[in-house]
């Protein structure tokens, strides 16, 4: 069986490394915000060039306490894509902010800049790019449009640690980046685990410390309504061992998508890389018609493929509330119709890629 990523055979590279930082940390006995925590943040904001980088419980609370940190409230909207995992518009509706959506580029799965200022209103606060399975949104554009119209930026980072643009990273680009840790996720820890990023101001850092400890800079005074959202040590040991090798892990991960795109290239509608853009292939997505057809047909070879995301979020059940139809967002629709994420990790074996793209090249 070929998984959509390994993440055991990644673990027997650094098994020692792991199993030595976890004992430190087991006998050290501080278990939340030490140490380790503190050294990932402080590698993490230096690797990625961001003014600071502060760890939190998961990508999700990430982009809750950005919102939280920016002031977003009930009554604001806030511009999105429907085309992304849940959280990202989960988090503006945790603040009572209303998402308003914004159709997609459906050759870089990313929001569509054109289409942004058409959608802002007096109530307009704030813009949350994702950074679709690793490509960096077009953040030039959307950068001009924001600050035209006087407007925060969140990035949702949660698929592109290490993507940049003319080698600047995601995350770095707007108000606060949100990075999620979630195991499969390229930089993953061993459980839920998440991290801020202040880029432009970086005055928000003592406040998103606050924010994820219960409001308090501690002693027991606490300023503000805040949450527990705090990155514990063990996590932080993990991921300090993977942030060394990331480099390494997402130069894998893009080799394994050049040798896909190479086979497949005149047969199937492959990823995209613009120009100056680094893509850091967090999932390697194709487009097909005919793409149920592909996914049975690896299926019954014993190949794992996996349809991210198979509704776009203003046609989820739980959205309801927001009053949108079929044809709202035509291209989030369309691609949610089309799209197929192949096997794709650091570990895979280059023979595993190949076989994988002639069966589809030669469908
Ligand atoms: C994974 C993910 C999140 C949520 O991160 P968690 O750490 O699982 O809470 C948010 N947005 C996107 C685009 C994601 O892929």
């Amino acid at each position: 069986m070929i998984q959509m990523i390994n993440l055991k055979k990644q673990f027997e590279e650094i098994r020692e490394d792991v199993i030595k930082s976890l004992t430190e940390v087991i006998e050290s006995s501080t278990y939340i915000l030490g140490p380790k925590v503190a050294e990932f943040e402080k590698s993490t904001a230096k690797y990625l060039g961001a003014a600071d980088a502060l760890g939190v419980a998961s990508g999700t609370d990430a982009l809750h306490l950005a919102l939280m940190a920016l002031g977003i409230k009930e009554g604001d909207e806030v511009i999105t894509t429907p085309f992304t995992f849940f959280a990202t518009v989960e988090s503006i509706v945790y603040v009572g902010a209303r998402p308003v959506f914004v159709d997609i580029d459906p050759e870089t799965f990313n929001i569509d800049p054109a289409k942004i200022e058409e959608r802002i209103t007096k109530r307009t606060k704030a813009i949350i790019p994702v950074h679709m399975f690793g490509l960096p949104a077009e953040m030039a554009r959307i950068n001009e449009i924001a600050s035209r119209h006087n407007l925060k930026i969140v990035e949702d980072c949660a698929q592109s640690f290490g993507a940049s643009i003319k080698g600047k990273m995601t995350g770095t680009f707007g108000d606060i980046g949100a990075f999620s840790f979630y195991p499969s996720k390229n930089l993953g820890a061993f459980g839920d685990a998440g991290l801020m990023t202040v880029a432009r101001d970086a005055s928000l850092a003592p406040l998103i410390k606050k924010l994820r400890n219960h409001g308090s800079a501690g002693a027991y005074k606490h300023d503000v309504i805040g949450l527990n959202s705090r990155l514990d040590e063990m996590q932080a040991a993990i991921l300090l061992i993977k942030l060394k090798r990331i480099e390494a892990y997402n130069e894998a991960r893009r080799r394994k998508a050049a040798l896909y795109t190479e086979i497949m290239k005149n047969k199937v509608d492959c990823p995209k890389e613009p120009e100056g853009y680094r893509h850091v292939y967090h999932q390697y997505t194709i487009k097909s018609p005919q793409r149920d057809k592909l996914k049975d047909m690896l299926a019954s070879k014993e190949i794992a493929s996996t349809i991210y995301y198979p509704v776009p979020v203003h046609m989820q059940p739980a959205m309801s509330g927001l009053g949108h139809k079929k044809g709202d967002f035509p291209m989030a629709e369309r691609v949610s119709s089309e799209v197929l994420s192949l096997p794709i990790c650091p570990c895979i074996d280059d023979s595993d890629v190949r076989r994988i793209a002639e069966i589809i090249a030669g469908a």
